[in-house]
């Protein structure tokens, strides 16, 4: 019996490896590797892609998230708005630039903040909203975008899983003051080690963004602030450029398979799949993850079919409130039922644009099995 690995970036590297090695090569033999006219190239393709003006790089989803923060001004006393179902990086930076995070419940049949409930969150501290596009499934950002224009407060979007997905056609990225990514090797998107990038359609911003990821330098070894160092490496970004033109192609097969998974998976009892996207969004299926409802025990299904040689993932085990970082915060259990719940549902199946249909006939028969069904 063959094992499926949860993904596998290998196979994708031998896919475009000689154009790959080609372009790694040719930034090895220039002797610049930091800087450059290849990353000022990646920077002006990834924003003709998302569909701003501008495009800053920087060295992680973690880096674009903090500076976007920094360059909105927001710090101590300020309270940012955002899902208590994500990666601990989109809370980190709120206390990471001394703001305070304030969770908003998520629909459980989105994964995505209830952007229903985000109204009542506001207060007149709030001074940005942080929705992310979860495993790809991009926020209903026209409810968002009106709370913004009518409050104004600032929308920062994590887009670190969401490369290329769209909103009414629109990708995401291009919707709030900041869109922030990430080309960890495991995003849609994903370079060969850490990389990330802001994008804005507002010049002022983007060159505020420059300064902060330069030491908050304005001027060689003139500061006028604390920045941070934040580079994207011009590797990355030559490797980037390659892979940026594969991007809609891979993302075209994520959404096959995810439309394969739902038809072998449909029939299997206490099996919750991710809603297809609907109200003009457009996944691109960084993950597929299902939910396993009472009376199934997530960890004990996870643990057969593991021996049955399929690897899962759990994204997320622990709800953001419910970090032992944020006890003071004073987020009791229950305080937001639906990312609690998720939390002890959750199971991301494979996911990477290479999987076979046999593949996932195996995982669908493997998880039969595994559920006992
Ligand atoms: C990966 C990820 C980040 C952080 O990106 P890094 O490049 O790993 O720093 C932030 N938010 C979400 C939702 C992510 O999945």
């Amino acid at each position: 019996m063959t094992s499926i690995p949860p993904i596998d970036l290998g196979q994708q590297y031998r896919t475009i490896a000689s154009e790959l090695e080609t372009a790694v090569l040719k930034v090895m033999a220039s002797g610049r590797y930091i800087g450059g006219d290849g990353v000022t190239q990646f920077e002006q393709q990834f924003s003709d892609y998302v569909g701003t003006t501008h495009c800053v790089s920087c060295n992680s989803g973690t880096d674009a998230l903090y500076l976007a923060l920094r360059a909105l001004e927001i710090g101590a006393g300020d309270e940012v708005v955002t899902t208590p179902f994500s990666f601990f990086a989109t809370v980190e930076v709120i206390s990471a630039v001394g703001a305070t995070p304030v969770f908003v419940d998520i629909d459980p049949k989105t994964f995505n903040l209830d952007v229903a409930a985000v109204e009542a969150a506001l207060s007149d501290r709030t001074k940005a909203i942080l929705p992310v596009h979860l495993f790809g499934r991009p926020v209903e950002m026209s409810a968002l975008m009106e709370i913004s224009a009518s409050r104004n407060i600032a929308i920062v979007e994590d887009c670190a899983q969401a490369t290329g997905a769209t909103w009414n056609d629109r990708q995401v990225g291009s919707f709030g003051r900041i869109g922030c990514f990430s080309f960890f090797p495991t995003k849609n998107l994903g370079g060969f080690g850490d990389g990330g990038a802001m994008t804005t359609n507002d010049p002022e911003l983007a060159r505020r963004l420059r300064v902060l990821k330069e030491h908050g330098s304005t001027r060689r070894y003139v500061h006028e602030e604390i920045g941070i160092n934040s580079r994207l490496d011009a590797i990355q970004a030559a490797i980037l450029q390659v892979k940026l033109g594969y991007l809609d192609k891979w993302n075209a097969q994520r959404r096959e398979i995810a439309r394969r998974y739902a038809e072998l998976l449909r029939p299997i009892p206490h099996v919750v799949l991710p809603s297809e996207s609907d109200n003009g969004g457009e996944s691109v299926w960084n993950q597929y993850t299902i939910r396993l409802s009472t009376p199934l025990d997530r960890d004990r299904v996870r643990e057969s079919l593991q021996t049955l040689g399929v690897s899962t993932m759990v994204y997320y085990p622990i709800p953001l409130h419910r970090q032992p970082v944020y006890r003071e915060l004073g987020y009791d259990e229950g305080s937001f039922p639906a990312a609690e719940t998720v939390c002890r549902e959750v199971l991301s199946l494979p996911m990477f644009p290479e999987l076979t249909p046999d593949q996932q006939q195996a995982i669908a028969y493997r998880l039969k099995e595994a559920i006992g069904d």
